[in-house]
């Protein structure tokens, strides 16, 4: 283990007006933090950090990192806190050991409830500043070093899985390739170990029977470059038994198979040498088409910069050579990182953004596909990550609530919300959820979506889910109402109605089944007739038919007019058997029947006004209704279930206004005479769903 004063050094070594005491602060403080606190090797907690700073001096990161690289375990696994780490090292730090907190989150979350992509995005929409992922690969890569240490087979093989699903790739993502190989190394032989000692053996028996050969070529190579004037530095290696792992498995071969197994790389002065240099090779050595990248001129997104080639050796030998100035190389090593420490010596001050530096290399480069890549980026910053309380990772759009976050989890638990805890606060439905939100949702089985949700859900799903849901309730309702209705009617017939002779009856009716003709029936699209005829076909012969006794005008009689002239009833007042009724004579049109309070009359109609009363056996008239409904689901249904369940058809139905919290409708129904509309208007006012009644 580093000790203190090794640590500082390091530090001083590169940036000499590092804060000395703060470093040695750190320290101290992490030492003091985990106390007696044991890692699986049995060597006290706090190497760990001490390690995971060392890692850190190696990319010649900032006092900063450094620091947090010390503190990154403190608040998680100790009794510190944020607060007071900001207090002792500043807010910079505290913010940092903050984020780094904030991803190790991730690590307590069980294997199967997380998707490695989402996970992936998570780190990198969560690490607004490049060294809070730094620091996290890091302290990964340290654990890996020290995987051996756990016992147990599966918890090694879960965090091997994990480094090989998410951290190497997210290594590799900011270019930190010598991190990505030894994690990948270090995982592979945990989750292959037959793979693993398999290809390692056969390395060695290569290195010690064909001893110097890597040398032999390298040297070869350095003086085919010299005789051409190229200064240069020629390495050569096995390549990773990893990467030769990954090639037998993607083009199914044997290790035997495997022709690239050694891999060289040039290091020139300038980018003009480097050209140069694959010239050369080029021209002494076959090289293999289609292998053939310039990186230099095109880099990866994630700024790697380098000329690939194959070259065939002694008629046989593939060999893979790379070819890069020694600048380039640094760089594609430790990727961002690097990118960044050298930003550092031009702004110390520099707080910059691993993703501003990411669009900067973008911006220089011109390749579709990179672009794609920054725009996949710029995604992420539409999108917020929230956990489960089990810890399952949700990405939802900016402007989610909990109730888009509930539908995503599971279309049940949306329909059930009633509330939600954010972070263990309760807190509105509508809040908006910010990146890291753990969100619990309150259900109640007796709950169901709401219209109003759909003023402030952004997914598509939850908005989907919701008119459904809505729909569907409505539908409930009606058909709750078409089954009393159906009791009734059925009561009437002499014989028990089964199942059978319900569907019987529904396919008579063109209907779908038993559910569609309690709807139908609830709705009132069909009435008694009609279902007593579909029950009993010829049951209602010489019965009236509906429309008989259902047109407004058909049964109607009017005393008071002369035999022969022809009337109708007005349509500014609707009367209805039953209200005191006087007439107009209008040119043309006979006499118009109005309601003696109507309001036309009282604006002062020039005319004789006549006396008029219904006759005897008057029935059936249309009343016209205001009715104001609460604005939530189901209420129109249960309107509409008052009217079916006193027999009044609904000839015309309007909206007429809609606000927050009421629904404004005008209604005409049909009814027999003004104590059958007055009984309506009573039930409608005694019902929870109706604002209010009245007739117009
Ligand atoms: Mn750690």
């Amino acid at each position: 283990m580093l000790r203190q004063y090794e640590l500082v050094e390091r530090v001083l070594a590169y940036d000499p007006d590092a804060d000395e005491a703060m470093l040695n602060r750190a320290y101290v403080y992490t030492v003091q933090k985990h106390g007696s606190q044991k890692r699986a090797s049995g060597d006290p907690y706090f190497s760990h950090p001490v390690e995971v700073a060392g890692l850190m001096t190696e990319l010649k990161l900032d006092q900063e990192t450094i620091v947090t690289a010390l503190l990154h375990d403190t608040v998680e696994d100790t009794l510190a806190t944020v607060e007071e780490v900001e207090r002792l090292f500043g807010a910079n730090v505290a913010r940092l050991v903050d984020g780094v907190t904030k991803l190790s989150k991730i690590e307590a979350m069980s294997e199967k409830e997380r998707a490695a992509e989402n996970l992936r995005k998570f780190l990198l929409a969560m690490s607004e500043d490049i060294r809070v992922l730094l620091v996290k690969l890091a302290d990964r890569l340290h654990n890996m070093r020290t995987l051996h240490f756990i016992k147990s087979e599966d918890k090694r093989r879960r965090i091997s899985r994990e480094t090989m699903d998410i951290y190497a790739p997210l290594a590799e993502r900011v270019g930190m390739y010598e991190y990505m190989r030894e994690m990948q190394l270090l995982a592979f032989e945990q989750l292959e170990p037959e793979g693993y000692a398999t290809i390692t053996g056969r390395l060695a028996q290569i290195r010690s029977s064909e001893g110097g050969q890597v040398d032999a070529i390298a040297l070869s190579i350095k003086q085919a470059l010299a005789e051409a004037g190229l200064k240069v530095e020629v390495s050569g290696r096995e390549k990773h038994p990893y990467s030769i792992w990954k090639k037998m498995a993607e083009r199914h071969v044997s290790f035997e198979q495997i022709t690239d197994i050694m891999a060289f790389r040039v290091l020139t002065e300038t980018v003009e040498d480097s050209y140069k240099a694959l010239g050369v090779l080029h021209t002494t050595w076959q090289m293999i088409p289609g292998r053939f990248k310039d990186y230099i001129s095109t880099p990866k997104s994630n700024g790697y910069r380098s000329l690939h080639t194959s070259l065939i050796f002694e008629n046989s030998m593939r060999m893979e050579v790379q070819v890069r100035t020694r600048e380039m190389h640094e760089t594609n090593e430790f990727g961002l990182a690097a990118h960044w420490a050298y930003k550092q010596q031009d702004k110390p001050d520099g707080q910059v953004g691993w993703l501003r530096d990411l669009i900067e290399i973008v911006d220089a480069s011109h390749d579709a596909e990179e672009l794609l890549e920054h725009t996949r980026m710029a995604i992420y910053q539409d999108r917020i990550f929230a956990f489960t309380p089990k810890g399952q990772l949700l990405q939802l759009p900016k402007g989610s609530t909990p109730v888009d976050f509930a539908y995503a989890v599971h279309s049940d638990l949306g329909s059930f919300a009633v509330g939600a805890k954010i972070n263990g606060r309760h807190m509105p439905l509508r809040t908006q959820l910010g990146n890291g939100d753990v969100v619990e949702i309150i259900k109640s089985r007796n709950a169901s979506p709401q219209l109003s949700w759909l003023g402030f859900v952004v997914t598509g799903k939850a908005r989907a889910a919701i008119r459904r849901a809505v729909r569907a309730k409505e539908r409930a309702e009606i058909a709750v109402i078409g089954r009393k209705l159906f009791d009734e009617i059925a009561a009437r017939l002499p014989s028990k109605i089964g199942k059978k002779a319900i569907r019987e009856a529904a396919k008579r009716l063109g209907l779908g089944g038993e559910e569609d003709l309690m709807a139908a029936i609830g709705a009132a699209k069909i009435d008694d007739h009609q279902v007593l005829e579909a029950l009993v076909p010829g049951s209602t012969k010489g019965l009236p038919e509906p429309e008989k006794w259902s047109g407004p005008e058909r049964a109607i009689s009017i005393r008071g007019l002369t035999p022969g002239v022809a009337f109708h009833l007005a349509e500014c007042c609707h009367p209805v058997p039953g209200d005191r009724i006087v007439g107009i004579r209008v040119p043309d049109k006979g006499v118009e029947v109005h309601a003696i309070d109507c309001l036309s009359l009282a604006s002062g109609v020039d005319a004789d006004w006549l006396d008029l009363s219904w006759g005897d056996r008057t029935t059936g008239a249309i009343g016209r209704l205001r009715v104001l409904l609460h604005n939530r689901p189901g209420t129109l249904a249960e309107a509409a279930g008052i009217f079916a369940g006193n027999r009044a058809n609904i000839v015309s139905l309007e909206m007429t206004g809609r606000d927050e919290l009421f629904g404004t409708y005008e209604v005409d129904l049909e009814v027999s005479d003004l104590a059958h509309l007055t009984r309506i208007v009573s039930a409608l006012r005694a019902s929870d769903a109706v604002a209010e009644a009245e007739r117009i």
